[in-house]
């Protein structure tokens, strides 16, 4: 079966899923957007209201400013993969739960198991720690890469905490450089 097939299975059992309290204020599930072949991908968080009515991830303010990043390292907008920890939007933009988390995570490990990439930057402290197990917080935990199932994970802010603290965007810029420098030698 073709990525695209595999993936479409599994985005519409997400659609369907009834696993967590999420889906009952869910109007749309949002799976991921980008290429299936990527050598990149981007996890977030979860949904934001946007994405809620639309269905895809990174679409509102936060998406801007990660298709800005996409574009500074050089690529276009739907070279990388890009998904969520979680599928479904949590009721004012509040964090996932942990049970929220634990109940949506078999959909994201399905789904980089699929695609593959080499690297996975992982954006703020829920996707670090739904990939790399508890730590410290983001602040330490930025820059510095781990391991997700045999492939690399950086670490590094989450666009919405760059829109709040946008001085924080050149150590941002020094985590994506990092990427691409491994993704050269690779
Ligand atoms: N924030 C996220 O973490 N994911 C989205 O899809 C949108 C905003």
């Amino acid at each position: 079966m073709s990525k695209t097939l595999q993936l479409d299975v599994i985005a519409n059992e997400a659609a369907s899923c009834t696993s967590c309290e999420l889906h009952k204020s869910r109007n749309k599930s949002v799976f991921h957007r980008g290429s299936l072949d990527a050598k990149i991908a981007f996890v977030g968080e979860a949904p934001g209201a946007d994405e809620n009515e639309q269905g895809v991830p990174f679409i509102g303010r936060a998406g801007k400013l990660l298709d800005a990043m996409i574009v500074a390292m050089g690529f276009q907008r739907d070279d990388i993969y890009v998904c969520n920890i979680c599928k479904c939007r949590p009721p004012n933009n509040r964090k996932p739960l942990p049970t929220e988390m634990v109940a949506c995570k078999p959909f994201l490990v399905r789904q980089l198991d699929i695609v593959a990439p080499k690297v996975i930057i992982a954006l703020g402290a829920t996707a670090v720690e739904s990939l790399l197990g508890p730590g410290e917080g983001i602040t330490k935990r930025r820059g510095k890469w781990g391991v997700y199932n045999n492939i690399k994970v950086m670490p590094t802010f989450h666009p919405s905490y760059l829109l709040r603290n946008p001085s924080e965007k050149e150590t941002v810029r020094q985590d994506l450089k990092e990427v691409l420098q491994y993704l050269k030698n690779e």
